[in-house]
């Protein structure tokens, strides 16, 4: 059980944790902190979080949980704002998207990476933002992936754990660099592929023809263009590295996929198509 969670952040991720907990009576008191006291307001209206405090310092106080579920470019000022004010008893932990970046930030504030915080990031979202698009079944049957450095203490890497089980998610460690490496392929670089397609396709006419003809398939490939942009320039700032290894890699993709069409080879194109189409079969039938 935690006594009191304070959530920093109460948006889609942080609100949707804020919820599920407190559907699951996994927790007494809901603590919301941010800059916007409407947006907290409206979190306290929508029975998301008990109350809230807009200075960080005195919103974590007493809490013996704390989730930071900020932009990831916010989360050096937070770490700054809350550190010297948890409580002695109190576990940190984190909810963004790329985890080095947010480690990196953690030493900054602290002096080092504190014992007490875990690094984590839920898989699971939608492309919508706020805490009004936040819901109590968001992390239910979803992963969490844990990040535990090696000075991270057990007890406190246990109560996370327990936090985000208690949601109904299945809970999952990673090394941090590993985490960072996988999620630029299977999500960055997705994210990175769909707001440049639509980008790229809105430049081809002035007058939005291209578009206005798009049809299911412009839809499903672009779905995830509509996610927050301040989101999304942040975890291409944090995890840069990692993006720009796999957008190197996606492009020399594209190139044989260029030159096979170059070429009229169908049957390069057939064996391409033929074993992406496999490979997305399995994907969804798992
Ligand atoms: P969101 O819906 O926009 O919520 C972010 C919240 O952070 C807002 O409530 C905002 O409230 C608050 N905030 C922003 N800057 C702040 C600051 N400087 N100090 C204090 N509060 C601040 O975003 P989200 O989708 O929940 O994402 C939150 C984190 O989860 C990000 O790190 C993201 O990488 C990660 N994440 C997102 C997804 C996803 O699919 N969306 C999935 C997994 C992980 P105010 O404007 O009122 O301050």
């Amino acid at each position: 059980m935690i006594e009191r969670l304070c959530v920093i952040g109460v948006g889609l991720i942080g609100g949707s944790l804020a919820r599920a907990v407190r559907e699951a009576g996994f927790c007494h008191e809901v603590v919301g902190a941010g800059r916007n006291p409407e947006n907290l307001q409206t979190a306290v209206d929508l029975g998301v979080i008990d109350r809230y405090e807009t200075d960080l310092g005195k919103a974590v106080a007493g809490a013996d949980m704390v989730l930071v579920s900020v932009p990831l470019g916010a989360m050096a000022t937070v770490f700054n704002s809350i550190s010297g004010h948890l409580a002695e008893h109190a576990v940190l932990t984190d909810a963004g998207s790329a985890k080095g970046g947010v480690i990196d930030a953690a030493r900054q504030a602290f002096g080092r990476v504190p014992a007490h915080f875990v690094p984590g990031h839920p898989i699971a979202g939608t492309e919508q933002s706020g805490v009004g698009a936040s819901f109590v079944s968001l992390y239910r049957g979803r992963r969490v992936i844990l990040t535990p450095l090696p000075e991270t203490d057990r007890h406190a890497l246990g109560r996370v754990r327990d936090m985000w089980t208690a949601t109904g998610a299945e809970v999952i460690e990673m090394d941090p660099v590993h985490h960072d490496a996988v999620l630029a392929a299977t999500s960055h670089l997705p994210h990175v592929l769909a707001f440049a397609l639509v980008e790229s396709l809105t430049r081809l006419s002035e007058d939005g023809e291209v578009i206005e003809f798009a049809a299911g398939g412009f839809r499903d490939f672009t779905r995830i263009a509509a996610c927050d942009p301040v989101m999304w320039r942040d975890i291409c700032l944090a995890n840069g590295d990692a993006i720009q290894l796999m957008i190197e890699h996606f492009v020399a993709d594209l190139q044989e996929l260029t030159a096979a069409i170059e070429n009229r080879d169908g049957q390069q194109l057939l064996d391409i198509f033929m074993s992406a189409k496999a490979a997305r079969d399995r994907y969804v039938e798992k």
